[in-house]
């Protein structure tokens, strides 16, 4: 990006104030869920051998494989599946949401 851009979009910032501000910090949290202000439907995000987990909290679920977890070879893809994660109640997660064990 060249420095007059930069400094274009500073001065845009400065003028939207508290507003832009905001939007930053939601585009940040959509570009890696794992700082400030993550969805409240993922426990934690982690990466290993096998590529970008995405651990879901109790009370969440992956609608079409049934699992609490997902895992993608690149945390864009990890993402995306967080559309398909729906409401679980199945007894794991009634236990580990502290319900009637
Ligand atoms: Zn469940």
């Amino acid at each position: 990006m060249a420095t007059k851009d930069i400094s274009r979009a500073a001065a845009a910032l400065g003028r939207k104030g508290r507003q832009a501000n905001t939007d930053a910090q939601a585009a940040a949290s959509r570009a890696n869920g794992a700082k400030g202000g993550r969805p409240r439907r993922i426990d934690r995000i982690e990466r290993d051998i096998d590529g970008w987990w995405i651990y879901l909290k109790p009370g969440w679920v992956v609608c079409d494989e049934r699992t609490h977890a997902i895992v993608e070879e690149t945390k864009q893809a990890a993402l995306r599946k967080m559309s398909l994660v729906e409401p679980c109640a199945c007894d794991e997660c009634r236990r580990l949401q502290g319900g009637a064990a």
